[in-house]
Order: structure tokens, then sequence, then C-alpha cells
């Protein structure tokens, strides 16, 4: 399939699990691809991924909590490729686990600004560039706590809930311009995220899923690619879950 040829794409936190498995996929099917982290070594890693699989790609550090960092890796889209066509907003970080009496002022203002500021920014200096290349597609990278609640997780699960808003909202903004604006909703997947976890607490989590297991990155990129593709042409400002079942409970 070369779906996304000619298109060209930013994927943040491209350096690891689920956003490494989108980049990988844009560029496999044709798409030329930004691959941005604040990790450069994963980031680079991914990079050469593509390259030696016979993608098109550039690396381009980028912390998305910082508004400059987010218009400078949009930017770069045009410097290097001319256009920008799909934008998957995918950073994120688990942040602290604590209940919401004794969370941390911090910790919580930084799962804020990675996992919900940090996609509004993305969007705020993508957008403009899309509007230029004649529209596009963006995809934001929520979870399945963007729907429900999940205990001692209160920042995580407020970031993606305001995800799920923020991708409506924008959406509505820009249909009419030929932009197209969704957000997927992954259950709990075998990535990086998940590393502070031991086994007895993944083999509880994957119960918690009707299909039995936990995830894999490859599954979420299936659906983000379709989402990012002209084949999705009817899809926009919804909200994707892909959870082995989790949320039909
Ligand atoms: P991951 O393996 O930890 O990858 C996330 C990548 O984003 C890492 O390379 C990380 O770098 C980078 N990153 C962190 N903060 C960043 C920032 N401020 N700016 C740019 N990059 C940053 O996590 P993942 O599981 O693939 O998660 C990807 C997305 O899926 C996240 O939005 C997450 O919330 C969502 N998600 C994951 C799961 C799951 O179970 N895995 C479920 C639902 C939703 P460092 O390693 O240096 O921090």
């Amino acid at each position: 399939m070369n779906d996304l040829k000619g298109k060209v794409a930013i994927v943040t936190g491209a350096g690891s699990g689920i956003g490494r498995a989108i980049a990988e996929l844009y560029a496999a099917r044709g798409a030329s691809v930004v691959v941005s982290d604040v990790d450069e070594v994963g980031g680079k890693e991914t990079l050469r991924m593509i390259e030696e699989a016979g993608g098109s790609a550039v690396f381009r550090a980028a912390d998305v909590s910082k508004p400059h960092e987010n218009e400078a890796l949009a930017e770069s889209a045009m410097a290097h490729f001319g256009r920008l066509d799909i934008a998957c907003n995918n950073a994120g970080i688990g942040g602290a686990i604590n209940p919401t009496a004794d969370y941390g002022i911090d910790d919580w203002q930084h799962v804020i600004d990675v996992n919900l500021s940090g996609v509004f920014y993305g969007m705020k200096y993508q957008i403009p560039r899309m509007l230029k290349s004649g529209g596009g597609s963006i995809v934001n990278i929520a979870s399945i706590l963007g729907a429900v609640g999940f205990a001692n997780s209160p920042a995580y699960t407020a970031s993606k809930h305001g995800l799920v808003g923020l991708t409506k909202a924008t959406a509505l903004e820009y249909g009419r311009h030929g932009i197209r604006v969704n957000v997927v909703g992954p259950a709990f997947i075998d990535t990086p995220l998940l590393k502070n976890l031991d086994q007895e607490m993944l083999d509880g989590l994957a119960t918690l899923h009707p299909i039995g297991r936990i995830g894999t990155p490859l599954e979420v990129a299936e659906l983000v690619a379709f989402l990012s593709s002209d084949a999705a042409s009817f899809a926009t400002g919804a909200y994707y879950p892909i959870d082995g079942g989790y949320l039909a409970q």
C-alpha cells in the first residue's frame, strides 16, 4: 500500500513506542516523515530504521511543552520537504501516580504542559502550514483515559479528556478549510511507557481488556495511518478507541 505517497508528515514522540511505529508506517506507505522527539537518541534510531527500510525522513529534536520548539518543528517540515499534510501529535507522558489530594502541583503542571498544552502548541503551528499546503489531517493521541477515569492518574486522565475536547473544537474550526482533526484512544499498549510496572501488574492490566492482552504499537499505528490518509476523507472531529474492547465494558 502506498496511500501516503507525496505527503509530508510530522510525528512527535517518534523516538519510542507508538510514535516510532506510526513514523515507520507513514514512511512505509510513502510519506516523507519529520521524526521528532525530545529524546535525540531514540529519535535518531527511528530515523535510522526508516532509512534502512528505504523510507524518506529527517530527525528534528523538539520538546512539545515549549511553544517555540513546536513552531520550529512545523517550519522544518516546510524547509526540508516544502509542505505539511499530516501531523500526529503523539508525544506524551504518564506522570506521577498519586491520588488527587496528594498529587504534586509541579507534577500536575508537567503532565498538562506535555500532554495537553503540547498538542495545542503543535496544532497552532501546524495548521497555518497545512492551509498553505492545501489542507491536511491531524491525528492526536489521547488514551482510553480520554473517555473514562483511572484512579491515581488525575493529571493524565484530565489531560487526555482535555485533548478529546481540544480535537473536537479544532475540527469544527477547520473542516471547511480542508483540515481534518481526529483523536485516537489506545488502551494499554506494550511500550516503554509501561516500564515502571512489574510483571504482575502487566498481567493484571491484560485482564482488563476483553481481547485478553494489551495491544501493540503497530495496532495503534494502523488506525492512525488510516485516519491520516485520504481514505478517511469523511472522518473528522471524532474520538476513535483502539482498545481490545476495554471501553465496551
Ligand atoms: P513512550 O514509549 O514513552 O514514547 C513517548 C516518547 O515521547 C518518548 O520518546 C519520550 O521521550 C517522548 N516525549 C516525552 N516527553 C516529550 C516532550 N515533552 N516532547 C517531545 N517528546 C516527548 O510512550 P508510548 O506508550 O509510545 O506513548 C505515546 C503516546 O500514546 C502518549 O501520548 C501516551 O499517553 C499514549 N498512550 C500510551 C498508552 C500505553 O499504554 N503505552 C496507552 C494510551 C495512550 P522520553 O523517553 O525521553 O521521555
